[in-house]
């Protein structure tokens, strides 16, 4: 342990935001840093606990004692080698993980003080591209070839996984631009692109071939692929957005929250966006229905358009505020979330149902949502929702369905490579992350539904194991 009394006398500093009146101006990460003095003083918080639950709440298994330590003491190039052990892409989860280890940590328990870990881990990853402790890796080949369906943060880590390892690997995208929803979903105002570039292009030096705009049962069939490389993991995410098929659902001015949020990230990116696709929510009355963190990107998105209003309605009750008694120490708690973008102004409401969508000419004018409650049964269980007839309708402009994700996107894919599907059509994996079909691995939200960006890291992990447990035998050192 670095100081073992510091977490008495120094308390925990966060970095904080960005004035809101200056962040909604720009796209720029709202998130500021704190000075390295400062920095280590929050690591050396860090009472090295006997059992860290840190690391367990942690899934790709971060040692954090060992290398909150090490930042301590200022051996940067040491503490990012520890942590770029577990840790693929730690300048990603330092910057936008919601940080389970936090919630675990002892600090949390008995001074609701967490070790600032996530912000410790961005640093730690910042000094190390900074000072050049990030070095290109290039392994001699082993004359086996990998392809990997999918760019996003699962995908990427199979494929830096296997190229350490000496695979040829290929990474099928069809998107313009290699990362998935860290690259066209997270707003660029949490996750600013330079440093998902950064990354893509260090993993392109180091070997790893991204073709882009390739669609994998579209521009290349899923048959050939399987075919033509040793080994194939899926990692398509999951793209297919729940919708909300109520009266007037079709009427102009609706959206799934993907559209406005990824055409903003091409947006940024250059790309161009065909001008009668372009969502703007400049002087537009918003409604995002959906409460979760998808919504809370559009809210800050809104507000950077300079819309006229932002509601976020939710059907889900209001979570208690810091402590809830059903999630206790050490689990993640189920509490109220208050985002940067929230902050930035937008009125929020939750036990609200949407009845229908009213127009005039086909444009949205309104929506006319009801008030519910949740009684829980006599017999006990789960609470079930009841509608209360107080109904209102609220003017609105544009609305993003902001719901939740359901299955990965193609089915003709799944189909063609004979994946089979679970109830809630994820594809089936077993524990180490093999499908059915000889050869064919999958990870990510395509295996668990949509999750989070650590998850899917660990999950890639995971995959990458299994395919060179599957091809290990076979390779030529
Ligand atoms: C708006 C939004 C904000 C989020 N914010 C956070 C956050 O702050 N923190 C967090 O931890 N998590 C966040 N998440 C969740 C997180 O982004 C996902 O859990 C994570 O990206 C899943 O990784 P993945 O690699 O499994 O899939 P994805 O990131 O979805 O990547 C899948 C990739 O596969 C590609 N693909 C699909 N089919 C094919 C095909 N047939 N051929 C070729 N390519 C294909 C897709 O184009 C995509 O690029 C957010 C999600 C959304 C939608
Ligand atoms: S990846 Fe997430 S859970 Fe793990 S140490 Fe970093 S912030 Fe914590």
């Amino acid at each position: 342990m670095g100081n073992p009394k510091a977490f008495i006398y120094i308390p925990r500093q966060e970095a904080g935001y960005r004035p809101v009146l200056e962040r909604i101006e720009d796209y720029s990460e709202v998130e500021q840093t704190l000075n390295t003095s400062d920095r280590r003083k929050q690591a050396s918080r860090c009472m090295d606990c006997g059992i860290p639950f840190c690391h367990w709440a942690c899934p790709v298994g971060n040692k954090q004692p060992e290398w909150q330590e090490l930042l301590y003491q200022g051996r940067w190039k040491e503490a990012y080698h520890v942590l770029s052990l577990t840790c693929d892409f730690p300048e990603f989860t330092g910057r936008i993980c919601p940080a389970p280890c936090e919630k675990s940590c002892v600090l949390q328990l008995s001074a609701d003080e967490p070790v600032t870990i996530r912000e410790n881990e961005a640093s730690i990853a910042e000094a190390a591209f900074r000072e050049g402790f990030v070095e290109v890796e290039i392994p001699p080949r082993n004359g086996k070839t990998v392809a990997v369906i999918g760019s996003g943060p699962a995908g990427l880590v199979v494929a830096n996984q296997l190229n350490r390892k000496g695979y040829t690997v290929t990474v099928f995208e069809k998107d313009e631009l290699p990362g998935g929803l860290l690259r066209f979903g997270i707003p660029n105002f949490k996750l600013s692109k330079k440093i998902v570039q950064r990354r893509i292009d260090l993993m392109t030096t180091e070997g790893i071939i991204f073709k882009t705009n390739t669609m994998v049962g579209k521009e290349i069939l899923a048959a050939e692929v399987v075919s033509r490389f040793d080994a194939v993991c899926v990692a398509i995410g999951a793209e297919v957005a729940r919708d909300l098929p109520i009266e007037g659902r079709n009427l102009k001015g609706i959206h799934f929250a993907m559209e406005f949020l990824g055409q903003q990230n091409r947006v940024l990116e250059g790309i161009s966006v065909p001008s009668k696709n372009q969502i703007n929510a400049k002087d537009k009355r918003v409604l995002i229905i959906g409460g979760g963190d998808t919504g809370s990107d559009c809210v800050g998105t809104s507000n950077r358009h300079g819309a006229k209003s932002i509601m976020q309605i939710e059907i889900m009750p209001k979570p208690p505020v810091k402590h809830n008694a059903a999630t206790p120490w050490p689990m993640y708690p189920n509490v109220l979330k208050t985002s940067s973008s929230h902050e930035e102004g937008c009125e929020r409401r939750w036990n609200i149902a949407t009845n229908r969508f009213i127009g005039e000419r086909n444009m949205l004018r309104a929506v006319e949502v009801e008030e519910v409650e949740w009684i829980t049964p006599a017999t006990g269980g789960r609470p079930e929702m009841r509608l209360t007839g107080k109904k209102e309708v609220i003017e609105v402009d544009l609305v993003f369905l902001s719901m939740g994700f359901m299955h990965p996107e193609q089915e003709g894919l799944v189909a063609e490579l004979s994946l089979a599907t679970d109830a809630r059509k994820n594809i089936v994996v077993n524990k180490q992350g093999r499908t059915a079909i000889n050869k064919v691995f999958a990870c990510g939200d395509a295996t668990t539904g949509a999750s989070l960006v650590v998850r899917a890291m660990a999950s890639g992990h995971k995959a990458a194991d299994a395919i060179h447990a599957y091809l290990k035998n076979e390779v030529s050192h």
